[in-house]
Protein backbone atom coordinates (compact mmCIF):
# COMPACT_ATOMS: atom_id res chain seq x y z
CA UNK A 1 0.00 0.00 0.00
CA UNK A 2 1.33 3.49 -0.92
CA UNK A 3 1.71 5.30 2.05
CA UNK A 4 3.30 8.53 0.63
CA UNK A 5 0.62 11.64 0.60
CA UNK A 6 -1.85 12.09 -2.18
CA UNK A 7 -0.39 14.76 -4.24
CA UNK A 8 -3.55 17.36 -5.01
CA UNK A 9 -3.51 20.30 -7.04
CA UNK A 10 -7.27 22.26 -6.42
CA UNK A 11 -7.45 24.45 -9.52
CA UNK A 12 -9.87 27.69 -9.10
CA UNK A 13 -11.01 29.96 -11.96
CA UNK A 14 -10.75 32.70 -8.92
CA UNK A 15 -12.99 34.64 -10.77
CA UNK A 16 -16.01 35.93 -8.70
CA UNK A 17 -13.36 36.13 -5.36
CA UNK A 18 -11.78 38.96 -7.23
CA UNK A 19 -15.23 40.83 -8.55
CA UNK A 20 -18.09 39.86 -6.13
CA UNK A 21 -18.08 41.06 -2.17
CA UNK A 22 -20.28 37.93 -1.08
CA UNK A 23 -17.63 35.80 -2.05
CA UNK A 24 -15.02 37.63 -1.01
CA UNK A 25 -16.56 37.76 2.73
CA UNK A 26 -17.02 34.59 2.44
CA UNK A 27 -14.09 33.12 0.73
CA UNK A 28 -11.44 35.40 1.53
CA UNK A 29 -8.86 33.08 0.66
CA UNK A 30 -10.71 32.12 -2.47
CA UNK A 31 -12.52 28.57 -2.69
CA UNK A 32 -9.12 26.98 -3.24
CA UNK A 33 -7.86 28.71 -0.36
CA UNK A 34 -10.46 27.29 1.76
CA UNK A 35 -10.73 23.53 0.11
CA UNK A 36 -7.10 23.45 0.94
CA UNK A 37 -7.33 24.81 4.38
CA UNK A 38 -9.96 22.39 4.95
CA UNK A 39 -8.75 19.09 3.58
CA UNK A 40 -5.63 20.03 5.01
CA UNK A 41 -4.24 16.41 6.43
CA UNK A 42 -0.85 14.30 6.96
CA UNK A 43 -2.30 12.18 4.30
CA UNK A 44 -2.39 15.09 1.75
CA UNK A 45 0.28 17.16 -0.16
CA UNK A 46 -1.81 19.77 -1.36
CA UNK A 47 -1.19 22.43 -3.85
CA UNK A 48 -3.67 25.57 -5.48
CA UNK A 49 -3.03 26.62 -9.03
CA UNK A 50 -5.63 29.52 -10.63
CA UNK A 51 -6.45 30.94 -13.95
CA UNK A 52 -4.29 33.78 -14.06
CA UNK A 53 -1.24 31.98 -13.84
CA UNK A 54 1.12 30.99 -16.46
CA UNK A 55 -0.61 27.69 -18.16
CA UNK A 56 -3.55 28.38 -15.68
CA UNK A 57 -0.85 26.80 -13.05
CA UNK A 58 -1.41 23.23 -14.96
CA UNK A 59 2.25 23.22 -16.65
CA UNK A 60 3.32 19.50 -17.41
CA UNK A 61 5.45 20.09 -14.83
CA UNK A 62 2.14 20.19 -12.34
CA UNK A 63 0.24 17.97 -13.35
CA UNK A 64 3.16 15.23 -13.21
CA UNK A 65 3.26 15.83 -9.35
CA UNK A 66 -0.46 15.52 -9.67
CA UNK A 67 -2.52 12.83 -7.97
CA UNK A 68 -5.53 13.85 -7.55
CA UNK A 69 -6.81 17.30 -9.12
CA UNK A 70 -9.89 19.26 -8.09
CA UNK A 71 -11.57 21.73 -10.33
CA UNK A 72 -13.99 24.41 -9.76
CA UNK A 73 -15.19 26.62 -12.38
CA UNK A 74 -17.76 28.90 -13.62
CA UNK A 75 -17.56 32.09 -15.56
CA UNK A 76 -14.25 31.78 -17.02
CA UNK A 77 -14.55 28.28 -18.85
CA UNK A 78 -14.23 29.79 -21.69
CA UNK A 79 -11.18 31.23 -20.90
CA UNK A 80 -9.16 28.11 -20.27
CA UNK A 81 -7.25 27.00 -22.92
CA UNK A 82 -7.74 24.29 -25.11
CA UNK A 83 -3.96 22.77 -25.33
CA UNK A 84 -4.41 22.79 -21.34
CA UNK A 85 -7.60 21.00 -21.01
CA UNK A 86 -5.95 18.35 -23.52
CA UNK A 87 -2.97 18.39 -21.47
CA UNK A 88 -5.10 17.58 -18.40
CA UNK A 89 -7.84 14.92 -19.95
CA UNK A 90 -4.41 13.33 -21.20
CA UNK A 91 -3.08 13.01 -17.94
CA UNK A 92 -6.53 11.47 -16.29
CA UNK A 93 -6.01 8.76 -19.04
CA UNK A 94 -2.81 7.90 -17.62
CA UNK A 95 -4.01 7.48 -14.26
CA UNK A 96 -4.82 10.61 -12.52
CA UNK A 97 -7.83 11.32 -10.59
CA UNK A 98 -10.06 14.05 -11.39
CA UNK A 99 -12.92 15.85 -9.27
CA UNK A 100 -15.23 18.27 -10.81
CA UNK A 101 -16.92 20.57 -8.15
CA UNK A 102 -20.30 22.13 -8.86
CA UNK A 103 -20.40 24.60 -11.66
CA UNK A 104 -17.49 22.14 -13.30
CA UNK A 105 -20.21 20.28 -15.06
CA UNK A 106 -19.96 23.20 -17.35
CA UNK A 107 -16.23 23.45 -17.82
CA UNK A 108 -14.47 21.63 -20.94
CA UNK A 109 -12.12 19.25 -19.18
CA UNK A 110 -15.64 17.79 -17.58
CA UNK A 111 -17.48 18.00 -21.03
CA UNK A 112 -14.46 16.77 -22.50
CA UNK A 113 -14.49 13.45 -19.87
CA UNK A 114 -17.93 13.29 -19.24
CA UNK A 115 -18.53 13.02 -23.01
CA UNK A 116 -22.42 15.28 -23.06
CA UNK A 117 -23.37 18.71 -22.33
CA UNK A 118 -23.37 18.89 -19.17
CA UNK A 119 -25.85 21.09 -19.26
CA UNK A 120 -28.93 21.18 -16.40
CA UNK A 121 -31.89 23.35 -14.65
CA UNK A 122 -30.57 25.83 -11.83
CA UNK A 123 -32.21 28.09 -9.89
CA UNK A 124 -30.48 30.39 -7.64
CA UNK A 125 -32.33 31.71 -4.46
CA UNK A 126 -30.40 30.11 -1.78
CA UNK A 127 -32.65 27.11 -0.77
CA UNK A 128 -32.40 23.60 1.03
CA UNK A 129 -30.83 20.71 -0.13
CA UNK A 130 -31.28 17.44 1.07
CA UNK A 131 -28.22 14.67 0.16
CA UNK A 132 -28.78 11.02 -0.35
CA UNK A 133 -26.72 8.67 0.18
CA UNK A 134 -27.28 6.03 -1.72
CA UNK A 135 -24.43 3.91 -2.07
CA UNK A 136 -23.39 3.63 1.41
CA UNK A 137 -21.00 0.47 0.49
CA UNK A 138 -19.32 3.25 -1.90
CA UNK A 139 -15.90 4.54 -0.05
CA UNK A 140 -16.90 7.91 -1.69
CA UNK A 141 -19.49 7.12 1.07
CA UNK A 142 -17.79 6.59 4.40
CA UNK A 143 -18.52 7.97 7.68
CA UNK A 144 -21.21 9.80 5.92
CA UNK A 145 -24.87 9.70 7.91
CA UNK A 146 -27.66 8.75 5.45
CA UNK A 147 -28.42 11.61 4.40
CA UNK A 148 -27.32 15.63 5.47
CA UNK A 149 -28.52 18.45 4.20
CA UNK A 150 -26.94 22.13 3.43
CA UNK A 151 -29.49 25.03 4.52
CA UNK A 152 -28.76 27.74 1.65
CA UNK A 153 -27.30 26.29 -1.80
CA UNK A 154 -28.32 26.90 -5.66
CA UNK A 155 -30.82 23.98 -6.81
CA UNK A 156 -29.41 21.87 -9.59
CA UNK A 157 -32.17 19.60 -11.24
CA UNK A 158 -32.68 16.99 -13.66
CA UNK A 159 -32.82 16.12 -16.26
CA UNK A 160 -28.43 16.30 -16.04
CA UNK A 161 -26.66 15.40 -19.37
CA UNK A 162 -24.09 13.22 -17.95
CA UNK A 163 -22.69 9.69 -19.50
CA UNK A 164 -24.68 6.20 -18.73
CA UNK A 165 -21.89 4.57 -17.61
CA UNK A 166 -22.21 7.21 -14.51
CA UNK A 167 -22.31 5.83 -11.08
CA UNK A 168 -24.36 7.58 -8.74
CA UNK A 169 -23.42 7.37 -4.88
CA UNK A 170 -24.82 10.84 -3.95
CA UNK A 171 -29.20 11.80 -4.50
CA UNK A 172 -30.19 15.10 -3.91
CA UNK A 173 -33.44 16.66 -3.01
CA UNK A 174 -34.24 20.23 -3.18
CA UNK A 175 -36.74 22.24 -0.99
CA UNK A 176 -38.35 23.24 -4.39
CA UNK A 177 -39.00 19.81 -5.23
CA UNK A 178 -36.40 18.70 -8.07
CA UNK A 179 -33.77 16.50 -7.41
CA UNK A 180 -30.66 15.45 -8.97
CA UNK A 181 -27.50 13.13 -9.41
CA UNK A 182 -25.50 15.06 -7.50
CA UNK A 183 -22.12 12.35 -7.20
CA UNK A 184 -21.28 10.15 -9.08
CA UNK A 185 -18.09 8.19 -10.66
CA UNK A 186 -16.86 7.59 -13.73
CA UNK A 187 -13.67 5.72 -15.12
CA UNK A 188 -12.12 7.43 -18.19
CA UNK A 189 -8.86 5.95 -19.67
CA UNK A 190 -6.89 4.53 -16.22
CA UNK A 191 -7.95 7.60 -14.56
CA UNK A 192 -11.03 8.45 -11.50
CA UNK A 193 -13.51 11.27 -11.95
CA UNK A 194 -15.90 12.34 -9.36
CA UNK A 195 -18.75 14.48 -10.23
CA UNK A 196 -19.84 16.38 -6.80
CA UNK A 197 -22.53 19.07 -6.65
CA UNK A 198 -22.49 21.55 -3.84
CA UNK A 199 -20.69 24.66 -4.20
CA UNK A 200 -22.08 27.73 -5.05
CA UNK A 201 -19.66 30.19 -4.83
CA UNK A 202 -21.80 32.89 -2.28
CA UNK A 203 -23.26 30.01 -0.59
CA UNK A 204 -21.23 28.74 2.68
CA UNK A 205 -21.02 24.12 1.64
CA UNK A 206 -16.83 24.63 1.65
CA UNK A 207 -17.52 24.83 5.21
CA UNK A 208 -19.97 22.08 5.74
CA UNK A 209 -18.08 19.07 7.21
CA UNK A 210 -19.69 16.49 5.28
CA UNK A 211 -19.32 18.24 2.02
CA UNK A 212 -15.49 18.01 3.00
CA UNK A 213 -15.96 14.29 4.29
CA UNK A 214 -17.49 13.36 0.58
CA UNK A 215 -14.04 15.64 -1.11
CA UNK A 216 -11.65 14.30 1.02
CA UNK A 217 -13.03 10.76 0.38
CA UNK A 218 -12.94 11.18 -3.23
CA UNK A 219 -9.45 11.84 -3.32
CA UNK A 220 -8.23 8.61 -1.18
CA UNK A 221 -10.76 7.02 -3.47
CA UNK A 222 -9.34 8.73 -6.79
CA UNK A 223 -5.49 8.23 -6.15
CA UNK A 224 -4.21 6.11 -9.06
CA UNK A 225 -2.49 3.00 -7.63
CA UNK A 226 0.30 3.68 -10.36
CA UNK A 227 0.10 5.92 -13.30
CA UNK A 228 -0.26 3.93 -16.29
CA UNK A 229 0.27 5.84 -19.95
CA UNK A 230 -0.75 3.68 -22.66
CA UNK A 231 1.90 1.50 -23.58
CA UNK A 232 1.97 0.71 -27.16
CA UNK A 233 0.09 0.51 -30.01
CA UNK A 234 1.52 -1.08 -32.86
CA UNK A 235 2.32 -4.69 -31.60
CA UNK A 236 4.28 -6.73 -34.57
CA UNK A 237 5.09 -9.55 -33.01
CA UNK A 238 2.57 -12.18 -31.52
CA UNK A 239 3.12 -14.00 -28.92
CA UNK A 240 2.19 -17.39 -30.59
CA UNK A 241 2.77 -18.04 -34.07
CA UNK A 242 -0.38 -17.44 -36.56
CA UNK A 243 -0.86 -19.76 -39.59
CA UNK A 244 -0.44 -18.26 -42.64
CA UNK A 245 -3.28 -17.44 -44.47
CA UNK A 246 -4.23 -17.29 -48.18
CA UNK A 247 -5.46 -13.38 -48.49
CA UNK A 248 -6.88 -14.08 -52.07
CA UNK A 249 -10.19 -14.48 -50.61
CA UNK A 250 -11.54 -14.81 -54.32
CA UNK A 251 -9.99 -17.90 -54.68
CA UNK A 252 -11.11 -18.92 -51.29
CA UNK A 253 -14.58 -18.55 -51.82
CA UNK A 254 -15.01 -16.30 -49.24
CA UNK A 255 -15.92 -13.13 -51.68
CA UNK A 256 -18.11 -14.06 -54.55
CA UNK A 257 -19.34 -11.90 -57.29
ZN1 LIG B 1 -23.39 27.93 -8.78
Amino acid sequence: MNTSPIKVTIWNENVHEKTNPAVQKLYPDGLHGTLAKKLASPELAIHTATLDEPEHGLTQDVLNNTDVLLWWGHAAHDRVVDSIVARVQQRVWDGMGIIALHSAHMSKIFRALNGTSGKLHWREVGEKERLWVIDPSHPIAAGLPEHFELPYEEMYGEPFMIAGDAKVILMSWFEGGEIFRSGFTLQRGNGKMFYFRPGHETFPSFYDPNVIKVIANAIRWARPAAFMPYPKTHVPEALENISPKDFDFGKAGIVRE
